[in-house]
């Protein structure tokens, strides 16, 4: 019943984010981070008509998908070791954490395998946070051209995850520089010209991300509370 309750919560913020910044609210996907919550939390929110799920560790993400099936839609928003690529390409809708060519490299070769086109998103280390992945702003453009020869992915956009800032206000510079960098990669012809996809915002920040042009936000704790420990 919570999880259902802190859905329709969160939906109805995003809408009146949305709707506040002159932004057609559809065009916000909200991305249910269920990393380390049971097959029962997730059930009970697909019970609700939500489907995209977001997922950290490959052998959990891997378990529920096997269970689940096609009922529900999976991002990849953790770190991706090129050993586990042949699982990632079955599994996931959308890898959002592309952040080296060899990783895109194994991924497309799995995915030749078994001809699935995948989507993905470019993770930019957009504060430059030597303790986070992703990869840096200006090293964006090159990883893209050499992902351009790899057919079976499909780079939809950019994904970030901000440093912990003191207020929330703070990560709007990194929301406003993903957006421009995003928006340079797309004049370059190296992102899709008709839509940009931005991945960024979490629980306690995402109404800026939304005023700052989130297209896919990522949202844990506010939907099914307090993680379990690994
Ligand atoms: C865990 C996680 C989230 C969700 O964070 P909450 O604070 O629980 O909303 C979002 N994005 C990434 C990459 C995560 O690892």
């Amino acid at each position: 019943m919570t999880i259902q309750r802190n859905l329709e919560l969160i939906h109805k913020h995003i809408f009146q984010c949305a709707t506040k910044c002159g932004r057609d609210p559809s065009s916000i996907q909200l991305v249910a981070v269920s990393k380390r919550f049971p097959i029962e939390a997730i059930l009970e929110a697909r019970s609700t008509g939500h489907v995209v799920f977001g997922e950290n560790y490959l052998q959990e993400a891997a378990e529920k998908k096997a269970i689940l099936g096609d009922s529900v839609r999976f991002h990849f928003i953790g770190h991706l070791q090129s050993n586990k690529a042949k699982t990632a390409a079955e599994i996931f809708d959308m890898v959002e954490t592309i952040d080296r060519f060899k990783i895109a490299a194994a991924l497309n070769r799995n995915l030749m395998a078994i001809d699935r086109k995948l989507d993905i998103l470019i993770q930019v280390n957009i504060g430059r946070d030597p303790h986070k992945s992703g990869i840096l702003p200006e090293s964006a453009a090159n990883l893209l051209e050499q992902i351009k020869d790899l057919k079976y992915l499909t780079p939809k956009g950019l994904m970030t995850i901000t440093p912990i800032t003191q207020t929330v206000e703070d990560s709007r510079t990194y929301f406003q520089q993903l957006r421009i960098l995003g928006e340079k990669l797309q004049s370059e012809g190296l992102l899709p010209e008709n839509k940009l996809e931005l991945s960024m915002g979490m629980s306690s920040d995402y109404h800026v991300a939304i005023e700052e042009g989130a297209t896919l936000i990522r949202i844990g704790t506010s939907i099914f509370g307090q993680r379990p420990p690994r």
